[in-house]
């Protein structure tokens, strides 16, 4: 229902379990909208587990905390405006070990984004990327892939994912 074509990283998650031998997905979501493309892509599949943060109430209107897909693998973690970001960074956390984590890595949730009220800086997406890459080692070898998405200040975005690629080494 935004910009995507595709739901390249549903796609992605589904490819690596089918060519790869992944078994267990985890995609992490923290672009400021709801994935809903990507819930409604993975929902049915128990093996795929995906954590959306995003800004609530905000467009697309969807991913209440309480709809955790049919099968209990979806947690959306909707968010006020400007909370303090570390709550952002301490919601993508659960129990599940994935074999593969993917990150949705959408920049809109910066500051000063026209398309979203979230207040991310550049040294937060470096804590979530460290954060996400950290857990991926202890899971999984280390193995993530991050999929550039949202983010509409072409300076900001530009920088963020020089900073995020820089915190992936
Ligand atoms: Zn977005």
């Amino acid at each position: 229902m935004g910009f995507c074509l595709f739901g390249n990283v549903a796609l992605a998650a589904r490819y690596a379990r089918s060519r790869h031998a992944a078994e267990r997905v985890l995609i992490v979501d923290w672009d400021v909208h709801h994935g809903n493309g990507t819930q409604a892509l993975v929902e049915q599949e128990r093996d795929i587990h995906f954590v959306s943060m995003h800004q609530w109430p905000w467009y697309p209107g969807t991913g209440a905390a309480e709809d955790r897909g049919p099968h209990q693998n979806v947690w959306n973690v909707p968010m006020r405006a400007s909370l303090p970001a570390q709550e952002y960074v301490d919601a993508a956390t659960d129990a599940f070990v994935p074999d593969l984590v993917m990150i949705s890595a959408g920049f809109d949730s910066l500051a000063g984004d026209p398309l979203g009220a979230f207040t991310l800086e550049y040294e937060h997406i470096e804590l979530l990327t460290r954060f996400l890459i950290d857990r991926a080692t202890d899971w999984c070898a280390g193995r993530i892939v991050s999929a550039l998405e949202g983010g509409y200040v072409p300076e900001r975005l530009g920088i963020a994912c020089v900073r995020h690629m820089l915190a992936m080494e």
